[in-house]
């Protein structure tokens, strides 16, 4: 039999692929490096079981994207799985959110909803015979019982038992009801949940892949539902069952399931399966180290997509978040976060978020994306829709030429990427490159306190403007030699006529450099500005 298998080797040493030929002992490709760390990964399956109860938060595009890296780099799979079963919770269009919010992300599952896979349907709402046949396997096995107590009683337990300060809040009523007694409740049609029999003795271990040895004493899990009175699983049963079923080797997920986790290995074991590894993932926190929340930013990738965020510079910054890099190097496009992943740099610490950092990968990005042609065109397309909303009626308004189009923009974004963080930066800090400066403004007037006499004397004056139409080309290059000389000449300094015409132009100090921009606007704005501003001046 030809067997091959594949080594994947830490991003410290070459990757390279090891294909072994059981049968003829033939070693091929003998290109590895070994060092004291290394990789030896059988493939992965791997999933993401988000809820549908709103919007992508960044906590899970994380989990989805530590998710997808490990299948990648193992050459396994990544499935997405929607755990719908508490119809309660469930939010029209959360799914369909979802997925466009991970396809943005460059994301992409090779099983689960839209493009279905082995082990289909992906939802668990339409699994739920599934998860009654297995409720009913483990109460037969002795594992589950079916709990009669009411609400009410539920409720008075819980208080009592809380008052005497005991962790669980059920009281395995049930589980002493005799054969008889579970009969003549059935047969008056009591309804009932399921429970699962947790052992009053021992304890649950197991060895998690970030956060290490985790013990739990089996005295502190109450004998979770399992099924619910209406027939649906909880979370517990359906997220076992289907992690069994589709093979799932490793659970990566948010810190938060942690303590379900004891839950999930009893069932795993009264359900005679092996467990899969776990990795539970830290949380993410405010800057002031609380658990990250809506009250102080953003936390939706809906919301970055709106704000212009590149789904490269999200992802990097996402990928950070917990991940400790070995090298010094932050800026990592998906492929090369593929190659770098490696499950032991993930630390337990909780990752604070903070925008600006964001916000620095995205202005790095942003760079990375302009220097090929269809990369720039990608930017100028997301630039269309806000110049036009923006600007619409103004840019058709102008008798110029028009401030709208691709070859402009294309211009702005050339001149103004080294300076902005993100591509919205334009229509908001630079609207002079769409409609005329507001000279009267509070931000224009302190520009022009900071102003030297001479220098505006020497851009309001006549002869300036004359010359100025006559530059030839009117390209950046040569419009500043020519402010350089005429300053020269009058003994200016060249800086100071720089900013003054800068105002005079554009009307803020956010730009860049000044002959570029003017090169932009074209020779006819650049003096008609300079003119309105003049009459501002007096
Ligand atoms: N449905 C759970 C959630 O909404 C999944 C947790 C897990 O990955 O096991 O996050």
């Amino acid at each position: 039999m030809l067997f091959t298998a594949r080594l994947w080797i830490s991003r410290s040493n070459r990757i390279a692929v090891h294909s072994i030929s059981t049968s003829s002992k033939l070693y091929r490709s003998h290109t590895l490096h070994f060092a004291a760390r290394r990789w030896h990964h059988t493939p992965v399956r791997v999933r993401f079981a988000p809820s549908p109860t709103g919007q992508l938060h960044l906590g899970g595009l994380r989990t989805a994207l530590f998710n997808y890296l490990l299948a990648k780099k193992t050459g396994g799979q990544f499935i997405l799985r929607i755990e719908d079963t508490d119809q309660t919770r469930y939010v029209e269009g959360a799914v369909e959110k979802l997925v466009s919010a991970l396809s943005w992300a460059g994301i992409t599952y090779d099983e689960g909803p839209g493009c279905g896979g082995p082990h289909a349907p992906y939802y668990q709402s339409e699994r739920t015979d599934l998860y009654r046949k297995f409720a009913n396997d483990l109460i037969e096995n002795g594992h589950a019982y079916r709990c009669f107590c009411t609400p009410e009683r539920l409720q008075k337990v819980r208080e009592s038992r809380h008052k005497t300060g005991r962790t669980v809040a059920y009281d395995k009523h049930c589980s002493y009801l005799s054969d008889e007694e579970i009969e003549e409740q059935l047969s008056q049609g009591k309804t009932f949940t399921v429970r699962l029999k947790v052992p009053s003795e021992g304890s649950t271990e197991f060895k998690d892949l970030v956060y290490g040895q985790i013990h739990f004493n089996n005295k502190t899990i109450e004998d979770t539902i399992l099924l619910k009175s209406d027939g649906y699983p909880t979370y517990h049963l359906a997220n076992v069952v289907d992690d069994h079923l589709m093979g799932i080797t490793h659970v990566l997920r948010g810190e938060e399931w942690i303590a379900s986790t004891p839950k999930h290995l009893l069932l795993y074991k009264a359900l005679g399966w092996s467990s899969p590894h776990f990795a539970h993932l830290p949380l993410l926190l405010n800057a002031d180290r609380t658990k990250l929340s809506k009250r102080t930013g953003d936390v939706h990738v809906e919301q970055y997509i709106a704000k212009g965020y590149l789904p490269e510079a999200v992802i990097n910054f996402a990928a950070l978040l917990s991940w400790h890099m070995k090298s010094e190097e932050e800026i990592y496009t998906i492929d090369q976060l593929i190659q770098a992943f490696d499950l032991a740099d993930l630390n337990n610490s909780g990752a604070v978020v903070d925008i600006a950092k964001l916000d620095w990968f995205n202005k790095h990005h942003l760079l990375r994306r302009a220097e090929t042609a269809e990369g720039l065109k990608s930017l100028v397309d997301m630039l269309v829709p806000s110049v036009h909303s923006q600007f619409g009626s103004i840019l058709k308004d102008r008798d110029q030429a028009y401030r709208g189009d691709m070859a402009y923009l294309t211009r702005v974004v050339e001149t103004i990427k080294d300076r902005i963080r993100n591509i919205q930066d334009i229509p908001r800090l630079c609207s002079y490159f769409f409609v005329d400066p507001d000279y009267t403004t509070a931000a224009a007037k302190t520009f022009k306190k900071k102003l030297k006499a001479p220098a505006i004397q020497l851009v309001f004056s006549p002869e300036t403007q004359q010359q100025l139409s006559t530059v030839e080309p009117f390209d950046g290059a040569t419009i500043k030699q020519f402010l350089h000389e005429t300053a020269e000449k009058q003994n200016v300094n060249p800086n100071h006529v720089m900013m003054a015409m800068r105002y005079a132009v554009t009307g803020t100090q956010v730009g860049a450099g000044v002959a570029d921009t003017m090169a932009v606007l074209g020779r006819q704005t650049c003096i008609d500005r300079i003119t309105t501003a003049k009459a501002h001046q007096v």
